[in-house]
């Protein structure tokens, strides 16, 4: 995709900055589009995964619902016009104000995660004279095999009401005339790269969905959240997930009844491919056992590999040496965790030449920060 065209228009930005590829983007979109509607599956975009006004713009431009993690991110899909009757808003510590905004917006659905949040949702709902359309998230202990602080749906998690909780939550139910329960969520981790685990989790889903079924709740919405990963070794292969075979495992395993409708909440899928930090070579410095390859672009512009070890297809985007060399590429930043990649492979580097971290879309600009009085980062968006 980086065309000499393309480099020579990076060339001329002031670095680090983070370039989109909307084309990309768009086409990822269509892809969503065309697999979902086979079934008549809904999907929500996680707007965690990226917030960059641009994006979220071509986002709103779909038929994409939202999925909220908190406050503000219901407000800014509220404000960017997507469809209130299609966000929902999700998280293990939602405050009164966050709730109280959520309600005033009349949402499509609040994801309860625990008993006191049942207790706090009702007597907020009913102090406004309303009533919440609630889908319990259920923690249904399967293991996402994936970095371990990305997985969600094992019972040692903070997130989601447990099984044993079941008997006790519908009791509760009764007691709370202003919610409404509408469905079942699940969200098992994130960067699932197998979908052996989501098999599994249509067969815990089956069973949940009987149990509440014979407990008398026939209920509509059955969420199974998002966390398919992406290609971060070869993004040119895989820029746009196979989205055809993900949907086909839920067609396939996942019993639905006639009145039920299958949602999703798609953030790095969606966002992840299109998205690349760009950065400049300050310095190489030679170490005992290796070389360092300095650049001007650090954790806190990226964090993802310091949090949670995560690989990024690191380029020279503009050296010519034919030799290849192996560089530990860090950041400026005063934290040992700011490494970018050990022993990577990259055309001979000099000071100057700009290097790309590819597949930086999701998690990536959202999580940067401005530690050591950091600018804010920048970005440019393709044509
Ligand atoms: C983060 C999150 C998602 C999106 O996860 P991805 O791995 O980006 O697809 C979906 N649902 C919930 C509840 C989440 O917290």
């Amino acid at each position: 995709m980086f065309t000499e065209k393309i480099i020579k228009e990076l060339s001329g930005y002031k670095t680090p900055f983070y370039y989109y590829d909307l084309t990309l983007l768009q086409r990822t979109l269509d892809a969503v589009k065309t697999e979902s509607t086979k079934y008549n599956y809904h999907v929500h975009y996680a707007f965690k995964a990226n917030t960059n006004p641009e994006i979220i713009k071509v986002i709103s431009k779909t038929s994409l619902g939202a999925d909220c993690v908190s406050g503000n991110e219901v407000k800014c899909a509220v404000e960017n016009g997507f469809d209130v009757s299609k966000i929902v808003f999700a998280g293990v510590g939602k405050s009164d104000e966050e709730i109280n905004y959520a309600l005033d917006q009349n949402i499509f659905c609040f994801n309860c995660e625990s008993l006191q949040e049942l207790d706090v949702m009702n007597e907020l709902a009913a102090i406004k004279n309303k009533v919440a359309a609630i889908a319990l998230r259920i923690n249904p202990n399967v293991d996402a095999h994936t970095h371990k602080y990305i997985t969600t749906g094992l019972e040692e998690n903070k997130f989601g009401i447990n099984p044993y909780e079941f008997e006790t939550v519908i009791e509760k139910l009764k007691q709370l005339p202003n919610l409404k329960l509408i469905g079942l969520h699940f969200h098992i981790g994130s960067q699932i790269t197998d979908l052996g685990p989501y098999k599994k989790l249509c067969l815990r889903v089956n069973e949940i969905n009987r149990f509440f079924l014979n407990k008398g709740y026939d209920l509509p919405v059955i969420n199974v959240g998002g966390g398919i990963g992406i290609n971060y070794h070869e993004p040119d292969k895989e820029n746009i997930l196979d989205f055809a075979t993900y949907f086909k495992v839920f067609h396939d395993f996942i019993e639905l009844r006639k009145n039920q409708e299958l949602h999703f909440e798609l953030g790095r899928a969606i966002v992840g491919q299109c998205g690349n930090l760009v950065s400049k070579v300050l310095y190489i410095k030679n170490g005992i056992n290796t070389n360092f390859a300095i650049l001007d672009a650090g954790m806190t512009e990226l964090i993802r590999p310091a949090l949670y070890q995560a690989y990024h297809k690191i380029e020279n985007l503009t050296s010519s040496s034919k030799s290849i060399i192996k560089y530990d590429v860090v950041g400026p930043i005063c934290e040992s965790s700011d490494c970018f990649g050990k022993a990577v492979e990259l055309a001979e580097t000099k000071r100057g030449d700009l290097v790309v971290l590819r597949s930086a879309g999701a998690y990536g600009e959202v999580m940067s920060s401005r530690y050591n009085l950091r600018d804010e980062v920048r970005s440019y968006f393709s044509e």
